[in-house]
């Protein structure tokens, strides 16, 4: 904070791209937010919901004191309790009847000891986050290509691309900021932009070519593409031979899955003119960025998607040069920061895996931990299957609203309710909250000092700049409030954010040696005041006084264990399950412009909810015809797992025989529950991530 001014330098706790946000108050006590000029990430800009910002900070469903049974408590007893439960439960049924599930909306240092606490003192691998939902597959995929979960890339690339094909993405919406650096950019230098997309988006309508590809057919689109660049004599030979392993092997499947170009097209029921032309602005700019997100990740194959795509950026050598990458967007804004220290159930800390026994026994040693997990925990469906088959019998939940936003979420709600003892930490009161045992009241956005990471490697501070209401509390504080009365008090003795982020820096960096590219050792000595004064920064950071690291990979050199990145041979699939007789549409799922997750917090303001005040599903004008269906009607939604309502809106946005309902909806703010009730729990095998982009629906007049 700039004590003269009075404006604190903050980051908008919405999507991946992280935008700066100066937070100031005037000597009136009047508050008045605006986006950060400095900040790389946005330059001042804001979106509809970072504009917002300012009108979601009342006490509009806030936890103000801890509950215990439904009755209000004191911070001791509550703590007691939850620390209690929690031993009693591992002394009678072992470290991994107790499960965490988190958030990509916690801080880092909040994430930190959450984990620490799991996978190091615990002894089970059994914490999850809610970035499971949004971009596993992408972490599994990059891990399978370059040896460790990296995003090359940085922002500026989208504007030094000559050929930007956003996959899966509705930039326009979901990341507004970056959306509106890419339209300077196309305006500034003619930027060509291509979006595969099912749907008409607000995205695809703006775009040079549109792809409304055949939901699910991604890999087969890449395959295709990756064939045609080796008949066209496209690949950089010299790059593959020099950095890469498996090309013949991911070539050979590649050219037998997409077949000939009227084959593929029909496959991915396309235009063969607009796939041919797409192929050859692929083939044509070397200065090309290919960004993917939900569209990619939601999906039972969403790994083998993501590299479909790296396999094409490493055929052409497109990969960490200025305007030349694959780029995954993140949906929260710390997914990032959860993937670095542990927050994924098959992660442990610090980008080391469970597979790797020497990184287990370094993370061991370096927290002293007395009961480290070696093999990975559930997977965010897998532990709520877990909780409904009474093998977790105790859960903490941290910041998230899994009640809403899990997939068969009324079978969720059932294990909640069913569950021996289920804690809930959040901000504002939840259709989760109501399964707490315990109820605690977590500092919220503004209230509380820590780090997060952007989709472009870069972590920037949040910073406090309004006192917690009534009893709220920090995560971090709270967590490590619970490890101490759990008898591991000497390794949770943290006093601040500061000193959690420095251990989090220095295991970063211990016994790395520079096998692993996530490193933030330069940082691991930060004080207090430097720590306060941290300015955004990309990693790896290897010297404190140094600048944040740039691209990643541009040298060829990969966190393999031979240097090399491999190519990874995929077939297409296409999507877990079909539309048929009973089910006939196939259901899409996705975000509003000025909605944020389950609506805890932009829900309650007007001028955002303006934009889309209930839910409605998008459907194409003949499967309206045919289902009877007019503009304006309530129509009940049923699939295999559940049913919820929304009103119909006719548009030939949508492809004949798609859907698209919003995800945002739950029953605090519509008659009945919402997406996630519909949603199949049917997971990537190798990601854990479920495929909330393509369920089978049967509408009808309600
Ligand atoms: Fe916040 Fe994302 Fe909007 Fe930036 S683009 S203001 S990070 S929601």
């Amino acid at each position: 904070m700039d004590s003269n001014s009075g404006v604190v330098q903050t980051t908008c706790p919405y999507c991946g791209v992280g935008c700066g946000v100066l937070a100031e108050t005037a000597p009136d006590g009047t508050l008045a937010l605006r986006g950060d000029p400095d900040h790389p990430a946005n330059h001042g800009k804001l979106c509809s919901k970072g504009s917002a910002l300012g009108e979601t900070l009342g006490l509009h469903h806030r936890l103000l004191e801890p509950m215990i049974g439904g009755r209000p408590a004191r911070w001791d007893a509550a703590l007691d309790r939850v620390a209690s439960e929690f031993s009693s439960v591992i002394a009678r049924h072992g470290p991994d009847a107790v499960g965490f599930y988190v958030s990509g909306q916690l801080l880092t240092e909040d994430y930190y000891v959450a984990n620490k606490l799991m996978k190091g003192f615990i002894g089970s691998a059994n914490i999850d986050t809610n970035s499971r939902l949004c971009m596993a597959s992408s972490v599994a995929g990059h891990k399978r290509a370059f040896g460790e979960d990296v995003v090359p890339g940085l922002y500026e690339d989208f504007e030094l691309a000559d050929l930007v094909v956003l996959v899966g993405s509705n930039t326009a919406w979901c990341h507004p900021v970056l959306y509106q650096r890419l339209m300077s950019a196309r305006r500034e230098r003619g930027t060509r932009v291509v979006v595969i997309d099912p749907r008409t988006t607000a995205t695809a309508a703006e775009c040079d070519l549109h792809l409304p590809i055949r939901p699910g057919a991604d890999v087969l689109l890449f395959n295709g593409l990756l064939a045609h660049l080796a008949a066209s004599g496209s690949l950089d030979r010299d790059y593959i031979a020099r950095h890469t392993e498996g090309f013949e092997e991911a070539i050979a499947l590649a050219a037998a899955d997409a077949g000939s170009l009227v084959h593929l097209a029909a496959g991915c029921d396309l235009d063969p003119a607009a796939l041919r032309l797409f192929f050859e602005l692929f083939a044509a700019n070397a200065r090309t960025v290919t960004v993917y997100s939900q569209g990619v990740n939601q999906s039972a194959h969403g790994t083998d998607k993501v590299n479909a795509i790296l396999n094409c950026h490493l055929a052409t050598g497109r990969i960490g040069k200025p305007g030349a990458g694959p780029f995954s967007v993140t949906g929260q804004p710390n997914a990032m920061g959860g993937r670095e220290v542990g927050g994924l159930a098959n992660q442990l800390a610090a980008h080391i895996g469970f597979e790797h026994p020497a990184g287990i026994d370094s993370v061991s040693r370096f927290w002293n931990a007395p009961n480290i997990a070696r093999q990975p925990g559930l997977k965010a469906v897998e532990l709520f299957e877990a909780v409904g088959a009474g093998r977790i019998k105790a859960l903490w939940i941290m910041g998230t609203n899994p009640a809403v936003s899990m997939p068969d979420a009324g079978k969720v709600r059932a294990a909640l309710r069913s569950c021996d003892f289920v804690v809930v930490s959040d901000v504002v009161a939840t259709d989760t909250t109501r399964f707490a045992d315990v109820l605690l009241p977590a500092a919220a956005w503004g209230e509380k000092d820590g780090t997060v990471t952007n989709s472009e490697r870069r972590i920037s501070r949040q910073r406090r700049f309004l006192p917690p209401p009534g009893a709220a509390r920090p995560d971090w504080a709270i967590i490590c409030d619970v490890a101490c009365r759990m008898g591991f008090g000497d390794a949770f003795a943290f006093r601040s954010p500061a000193e959690i982020f420095r251990e989090h820096a220095a295991l970063s960096a211990f016994e790395n040696e520079g096998r692993r590219r996530f490193d933030l050792g330069g940082l691991a000595g930060l004080t207090e005041d430097a720590y306060d004064a941290l300015a955004p920064r990309s990693w790896p950071i290897h010297h404190a006084d140094g600048a944040g690291a740039g691209r990643l990979f541009g040298d060829g050199g990969f966190p393999t264990p031979d240097g090399r990145a491999r190519f990874i041979p995929v077939r297409h699939e296409g999507p877990a399950l079909h539309v048929d007789d009973s089910y006939p549409i196939a259901l899409n799922t996705g975000r509003m412009r000025d909605q944020w997750h389950t609506m805890t917090r932009t829900g309650h303001v007007p001028r955002l909810a303006a934009h889309a005040p209930e839910p409605v599903v998008d459907l194409h004008p003949a499967d309206a015809a045919r289902l009877d269906l007019a503009e304006g009607d309530l129509a009940r939604l049923s699939s295999r797992y559940g049913f919820t309502r929304a009103r119909v809106r006719i548009t030939g946005d949508q492809r004949l025989g798609d859907a698209f309902l919003p995800m945002h909806w739950s029953g605090h703010f519509a008659a009945s529950a919402a997406a996630g009730t519909l949603s199949a729990p049917i997971t990537d095998p190798l990601s854990g991530q479920p495929e909330l982009k393509h369920v089978p629906v049967r509408i009808t007049r309600e």
